[in-house]
C-alpha cells in the first residue's frame, strides 16, 4: 500500500522538481468579469494566482470598466491585467488558470463572448511566441482590446509585443487602436482589488 502510494506520488514531485530548475519567467495575465460580484471575483482570481506553485503575483493593474464585446445584452465588464513570476511552462500556466476559472464557476455554455464569472488569459509569456492548439501566444486579442492594452500600459509602458517580424510597442498598438472608431468603451475605476 505504501509502495503503491510512493509511486503515484513520483510524477507529480519529479514534475515539482522539473519546474524549480526552469528559469523564472514573467508573464501577463488578463482577467475579466460581468457575473456574481465581478470586483469580487476578480480579488478571488488574484489571490488565487498568488497561491500557485512556482508563481509569484509581481504587480497588478486598476481596475477598468468595459463595454462587453459581442452580445450586448450582458452587463459590463471589469478587467484587470496581473503581471506573475512563474516556473510553470505556458501549457501548466493555461492548465492552472482553466483549474481557477473552474472554481469559480465558470459554465462554457458555448456562447462566444457571453457573461462569465471568470476569465483568466495568457496575455504574454515572456518574449515568447506559442502557436499550439490550445494556446496561442501573445493572446490573439491582445491588439484589438483597450481593457489589455490600458491595464498592460500601466504595468509596463515599455513592454514589447512579440510577432513573426519586429517586436512592437505597446504604444503603438495603443495609438492604433485610438485610431480605429470600433474601440470600445474602457475606462479605470478608482477602487483597487
Ligand atoms: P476563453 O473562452 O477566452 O476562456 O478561451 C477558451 C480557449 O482559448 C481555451 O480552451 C484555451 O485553450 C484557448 N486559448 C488559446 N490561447 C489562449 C491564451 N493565450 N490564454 C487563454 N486561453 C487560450
Amino acid at each position: 500500500m505504501v509502495a503503491a502510494n510512493v509511486a503515484a506520488d513520483r510524477p507529480r514531485n519529479a514534475k515539482a522538481i522539473n519546474s524549480m530548475h526552469r528559469d523564472a519567467v514573467d508573464a501577463w495575465i488578463g482577467l475579466g468579469s460581468n457575473l456574481e460580484n465581478p470586483k469580487r471575483q476578480l480579488a478571488q482570481a488574484v489571490s488565487a494566482l498568488g497561491g500557485l506553485n512556482q508563481c509569484r503575483v509581481l504587480d497588478r493593474s486598476r481596475l477598468y470598466l468595459s463595454s462587453p464585446m459581442g452580445p450586448q445584452d450582458q452587463p459590463d465588464f471589469i478587467n484587470a491585467v496581473v503581471k506573475l513570476s512563474t516556473r510553470l511552462t505556458a501549457h501548466e500556466l493555461l492548465q492552472a488558470l482553466q483549474d481557477i476559472e473552474q472554481s469559480q464557476g465558470r459554465q462554457r455554455n458555448g456562447q462566444h463572448w457571453g457573461p462569465r464569472t471568470i476569465d483568466l488569459d495568457i496575455l504574454l509569456y515572456g518574449d515568447q511566441m506559442i502557436d499550439s492548439e490550445d494556446l496561442t501566444v501573445p493572446h490573439p486579442g491582445l491588439s484589438h482590446r483597450a481593457f489589455v492594452l490600458y491595464p498592460l500600459w500601466e504595468l509596463d509602458a515599455d513592454l514589447l509585443v512579440p510577432t513573426a517580424d519586429k517586436p512592437l510597442s505597446l504604444q503603438a498598438l495603443i495609438t492604433d487602436l485610438q485610431q480605429q472608431d470600433t474601440q470600445l468603451h474602457c475606462q479605470p475605476l478608482e477602487e483597487s482589488m
